[in-house]
């Protein structure tokens, strides 16, 4: 499979191995999934990442990413 992805950092760490950099398809559609570039966890949905970027760290981007990761991936 060809590597479409690209990284980038997340204010948010991830749940799992709190690493910053997470990782997207190319495309970036709001409802391609975004994984932890370090452990491959399935974090946020795209959109929601946008949200987090957006607002900033805090508890309700925390809480946002909380949700997202701990919610079925596919
Ligand atoms: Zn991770």
């Amino acid at each position: 499979m060809p590597d479409l992805s690209t990284d980038f950092r997340l204010p948010v760490a991830c749940p799992n191995c709190g690493s910053h950099r997470m990782r997207v398809s190319q495309v970036k559609n709001p409802d391609d999934k975004v994984f932890c570039a370090s452990c491959r966890r399935y974090v946020c949905l795209y959109h929601e990442a946008e949200t987090v970027l957006q607002q900033g760290p805090g508890s309700d981007s925390e809480a946002l990413i909380e949700k997202a990761a701990n919610s079925p991936s596919d």
